[in-house]
C-alpha cells in the first residue's frame, strides 16, 4: 500500500499521489511508465521517469481510469488516502 507519508513532490493536492522514488519502504515508483501512458491526463512523469498526480480525478470515468492504473502498479506506488 502506497505510504502517504513519502508523497512525490510534485503532486497536486488531493486524495490521489504517487510515492518518492527514494521511498526505502520498497513502495517508490519505479518508473515502469505504466501509469503515465496509461492514463496521461492525471499521471505525469517527472525528469527521471517517476510519477506523480498531475491531476485529481473526480468524474466516476476518470476514478475508474486511475483505479486501473492503481492496480497496475507493479510497487503499490498509488495511493488514494492521501
Ligand atoms: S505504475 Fe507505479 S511504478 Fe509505474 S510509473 Fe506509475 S507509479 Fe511508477
Amino acid at each position: 500500500m502506497a505510504n502517504p507519508a513519502k508523497k512525490h513532490k510534485l503532486n497536486v493536492p488531493g486524495p490521489w499521489f504517487c510515492t518518492d522514488p527514494d521511498d526505502d519502504s520498497g513502495e517508490g515508483c519505479i518508473a515502469c511508465n505504466v501509469c503515465y501512458t496509461g492514463a496521461p491526463d492525471f499521471f505525469g512523469e517527472d525528469e527521471d521517469g517517476n510519477a506523480y498526480i498531475k491531476k485529481q480525478p473526480k468524474a466516476p470515468e476518470e476514478l475508474a481510469l486511475c483505479q486501473e492504473q492503481l492496480e497496475a502498479c507493479p510497487v503499490a506506488s498509488i495511493g488514494t488516502n492521501g
